[in-house]
């Protein structure tokens, strides 16, 4: 791997072109640069250009202007697309729209048959891939038999077994009960503090971006705000102005604090806050 950082995006904008020939700005002026091995959540509400952004990231769209580096790779450069995409996986939110054979081992070995990789080696990615998303139990079922969490890590799999550096994430849990997210975020954790995989991860579920290391917020088509997560989410007003929500402990803080309560405002879980209503409480 060179020493370039792993998704650099520099004075990114993107149009859509309506059909009536009216243009969209979704991406206004975006700089964002990821490192390799890094965990970075991106929020923001709807329309907000997340999508966009993330297709950006691995050659589903190029810039309108400015420039996307993979890996110190242009995503213009048509040479470059196979490698691009190799490179960065993508994860969406619909895991029936991204499962395309009818055998679980066979949906993820697609990938790297089609990047020719001979049959023994493609076995072993496929065996690999599953027992990292924990579905090696699975492997001869059918996905349409699975839970969503599961379809989900089979999805997972499918990017895994490709050897990818980084893998995006777009709203990977917005179709799943609370159990398939658990499932698909603790897979995610595996990936980028095991296999030093590279995580980008979209996602409306504020408690899902406290163990990331950095917390990016979009509005509008531009970035505004990134930061870790302590730094982020103790913009609570900021945040609200902007239509988000910050983790349920990090509200509480907020409440108690204009209620007087001496409660530091960068309280971000139940172990934290427990911790300093414990201090309050030996104070007495
Ligand atoms: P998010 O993922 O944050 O919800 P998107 O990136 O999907 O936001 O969308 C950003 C803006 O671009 C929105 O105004 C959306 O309506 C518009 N948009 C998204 N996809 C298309 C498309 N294929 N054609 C035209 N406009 C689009
Ligand atoms: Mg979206």
């Amino acid at each position: 791997m060179n020493n370039s950082p792993m998704i650099s995006i520099v004075d990114v904008s993107y149009e859509y072109t309506n059909v009536d020939d009216t243009d969209l700005i979704a991406l206004n002026h975006v700089d964002l640069t990821i490192e390799k091995g890094e965990h970075l959540v991106i929020i923001g509400h709807n329309g907000s250009g997340k999508s966009t952004l993330a297709k950006q990231m691995n050659a589903l769209l190029l810039p309108s202007s400015g420039v996307v580096e993979v890996a110190g790779m242009d995503t213009r450069d048509p040479a470059l697309l196979w490698s691009v995409r190799q490179t960065a996986g993508m994860v969406f939110q619909n895991p029936d729209n991204q499962i395309v054979a009818t055998i679980v081992e066979e949906d993820v070995a697609f990938g790297p048959e089609n990047l020719g990789i001979e049959p023994t080696e493609i076995m072993n990615r496929v065996t690999a891939a599953l027992e990292r998303v924990d579905m090696a139990q699975y492997r001869h079922k059918a996905p349409h038999l699975l839970s969503g969490g599961q379809k989900q890590r089979i999805a997972i799999a499918g990017v895994i077994a490709m050897k990818p550096d980084c893998i995006i994430f777009d709203e990977p849990t917005a179709m799943l009960d609370p159990s398939g997210r658990k499932e698909v975020i603790n897979a995610m954790k595996v990936l980028n503090r095991e296999e030093g995989i590279t995580v980008v991860h979209i996602t409306h579920f504020m408690e899902e971006a406290v163990g990331a290391h950095r917390v990016a917020v979009m509005e509008d088509g531009k970035l505004v705000m990134v930061g870790t997560p302590r730094e982020i989410f103790t913009r609570v007003d900021e945040l609200k102005e902007l239509g988000l929500d910050v983790p349920q402990m990090t509200e509480l803080a907020s409440v108690l604090r204009k209620e007087g309560i001496d409660i530091p405002a960068d309280v971000l879980t139940v172990e934290e806050m427990v911790n300093h209503l414990c201090q309050l409480k030996l104070m007495d």
